[in-house]
């Protein structure tokens, strides 16, 4: 069991597989984009895939695949199904926006990918394109679609806006009546690629969950899984749930169980730190695979306790170079 020097079991590894995205959204990157990592500057499948086993070895048990947006990475299916081939890996889960995804359904299926986080802000055409800044949100439905006809797990991920898709909390809350899907609501985070700070956070968990309630008096807490980061709730008679992430608030620090492996091969033990290991340079110096685990294993012992300590000094870059 690998653990932090705050006695936290680390055993999640988010790996962003590309910086690039065929999205817009407004709060993780400008209307014309960020300035794209050089191409050979990206870690290779190779070196994912090393890292991974790696890091398998060493005790992660699931790897969620985010990035930017996983698909449009080229032979992307390929990767996953020699990832999933990593012996001892128990679980992979992926983070789409859902353009590209719905062809790939039986595909994921068949790869054993039993869950899947699909982004979704708003179910209103005319809002999704003001969000994402493009006209996808047909596409993204038929990919929910796809995925919950397949029995695969669906996660729907909606940033909640002040101004932007607040009138849509009770419509995504109500998509659980009918369908086993978990609608979450994420606090915005300051990772829009601007630079730009977040004077306060209007809506945050508590702004969230009192609309909600609101609206159904009736929503029950359920029992967190472990290592949860979202509070979750049920509405009687609906088939799905609803989860509140308390992202920008980080009231999970306490039970953090995940790393975070960017486009560029930096080691992140906490979502708002700046990069702690340039792994991708260690793989490229030559090094074993030993020296690599064990300067990885330094990393997660020197984590920072929370991510108010680790955001110190460290800049706000774009979501789509992290992975959310
Ligand atoms: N492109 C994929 C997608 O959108 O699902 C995967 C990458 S995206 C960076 C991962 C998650 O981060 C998405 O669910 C997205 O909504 C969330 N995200 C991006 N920027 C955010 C922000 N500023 N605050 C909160 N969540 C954010
Ligand atoms: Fe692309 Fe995902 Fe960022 Fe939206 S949130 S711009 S889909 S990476």
């Amino acid at each position: 069991m690998l653990l932090d020097n705050h006695g936290r079991v680390i055993n999640y590894l988010r790996l962003a597989v590309t910086d690039r995205c065929n999205l817009r959204c407004f709060y993780c990157m400008p209307e014309n984009g960020i300035d794209l990592l050089p191409k050979k500057e990206l870690l290779t499948y190779e070196e994912m895939l090393r890292i991974c086993g790696v890091l398998v070895k060493t005790g992660i048990e699931k790897i969620r695949i985010t990035g930017g947006e996983p698909f449009v990475r080229k032979d992307m299916m390929s990767f996953l199904h020699d990832l999933s081939n990593i012996n001892g890996l128990k679980e992979i889960t992926i983070t789409t926006n859902g353009v590209l995804t719905a062809p790939l359904v039986p595909e994921l299926k068949k790869l054993g990918i039993r869950s899947v986080n699909l982004s979704l802000d708003t179910i209103d055409r005319n809002r999704f394109f003001a969000i994402t800044r493009r006209d996808e949100l047909p596409k993204v439905l038929h990919t929910m679609d796809e995925l919950l006809r397949h029995g695969i797990e669906v996660k729907l991920n909606a940033v909640v806006m002040e101004g932007k898709n607040t009138e849509d909390i009770i419509p995504l809350v109500n998509l659980t009546k009918d369908l086993p899907v978990s609608v979450r609501f994420i606090e915005e985070m300051p990772f829009n690629g601007t630079g730009a700070y977040y004077p306060s956070l209007h809506w945050d968990h508590l702004q969230i969950l009192n609309t909600i309630k609101e609206h159904y008096p009736e929503i029950e807490k359920m029992q967190d899984p472990p290592w949860s980061t979202s509070y979750n709730y049920r509405i009687p008679g609906h088939k799905g749930s609803v989860g509140i992430i308390a992202a920008y608030t980080r009231s999970f620090c306490g039970t953090c169980n995940r790393i975070r492996i960017t486009p560029l091969g930096m080691l992140k033990t906490c979502l708002y730190d700046g990069g702690v290991l340039n792994i991708k340079d260690i793989m490229r110096n030559g090094n074993d695979d030993e020296y690599l685990r064990s300067t990885i294993i330094n990393a997660i012992n020197n984590r920072a306790k929370n991510g108010w300590d680790a955001e110190q000094n460290s800049p706000h870059e774009s979501m789509s170079s992290i992975g959310g």
